[in-house]
């Protein structure tokens, strides 16, 4: 099962084979050094030797025990400074024999020595969000900061309450919103509905994209995409269970293009299992189409269509088809 927690283990795991790597490649590049240059092993081992030396029993034995550590001492400097004569003679860096960890804040442990997570550590839960999101690149070009609400009219078309313009500035304001309360349990759910070509998948992806950098697990996936994952898995006996399993354990799902599947009773009742799933869990669900609200209506049984009608915020989008425009 992919949920957060077993998403932060294959990090952990991930963070152990890190560091064993770093050791090995250091036990290794010791062994090079010590056939290249066998004094190397000889002082080593005396470095061994003299450090034991320094501990209190045999401290305690001796007549005068600090006169004992300094001698110790000096001798573990001596061979030291030896040591790293031979490395510079030979042009090896002394930070050759250290163990070369990837993140040197918290040596590939993922957690610094105060328990905090490293920054790596949340760099990578986000990368591996984006990877599964299946966003990745388009999420570059299209996120809050490059929304041009001047690309819709400030003209009231006939019929109309509002311009496309001022609609925009409201639905942006609730997508805001949405992101900025995400982590509260506000069963907030978003419906974007309308044609095509008025900024739904862009505002979308914005969406998609503050949440992802938020640390959050967002995937991505059209209403046809899924379809097809159920029924491999239902009729096909695909093992695709991780990505089935995503579809509820996500921190939001996003449906892009409901109403593009064939619809029947199979896909009708899945639909609603997600759907309803993810209410009562309180995972959060975003849903886009291109039908109307009648469509979606005649499309989808009574069960879906109560579920979307009192638990998600409708965002109506209406206007000219901005791709004509750009
Ligand atoms: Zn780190």
């Amino acid at each position: 099962m992919v949920n957060t927690k077993t998403f932060i283990n294959e990090i952990l795991r991930d963070y152990e084979r890190k560091r064993d790597r770093a050791l090995r490649e250091k036990e290794m590049r010791v062994e090079d050094i010590y056939h290249r240059i066998p004094r190397i092993a000889e002082i080593d081992q005396e470095i061994t030797k003299v450090s034991i030396g320094i501990s209190r029993s045999i401290l305690n034995q001796s007549e005068d025990p600090e006169k004992a550590l300094q001698s110790l001492k000096d001798k573990l400097n001596a061979l030291k400074q030896e040591k790293a004569y031979l490395l510079t003679e030979n042009n090896i860096p002394v930070q050759y024999l250290e163990v070369q960890y990837q993140c040197s804040h918290c040596q590939d442990r993922g957690f610094l020595p105060s328990g905090e997570k490293c920054s790596c550590f949340k760099q990578q839960l986000i990368n591996k969000a984006y990877s599964m999101s299946n966003l990745s690149d388009i999420l570059k070009k299209e996120n809050f900061q490059s929304f041009n609400i001047n690309l819709f009219s400030n003209e009231i078309a006939p019929g109309q309450e509002t311009s496309p313009q001022n609609n925009m500035l409201e639905v942006l304001n609730i997508c805001e919103g949405f992101v900025f309360n995400f982590d509260k349990q506000n069963e907030e759910n978003l419906l974007f509905y309308g044609p095509t070509g008025l900024g739904k998948t862009f505002l979308t992806n914005c969406i998609a994209k503050a949440l992802l950098d938020k640390g959050k697990i967002v995937v991505y996936q059209t209403a046809f995409k899924i379809f097809e994952v159920l029924e491999a898995i239902r009729f096909h006996n695909s093992q695709d269970k991780d990505h089935y399993q995503l579809l509820f354990d996500a921190d939001l799902l996003i449906i892009d293009d409901l109403g593009t599947e064939i619809t029947n009773t199979f896909t009708n009742s899945e639909l609603f299992n997600i759907i309803n799933s993810r209410l009562l869990s309180n995972k959060k669900t975003l849903i886009s189409t291109n039908l109307t609200l009648k469509e979606i209506m005649n499309n989808y049984d009574d069960r879906i269509f109560s579920r979307l009608f009192s638990k998600y915020t409708l965002l109506k989008f209406f206007g000219n088809d901005l791709r004509w425009q750009t």
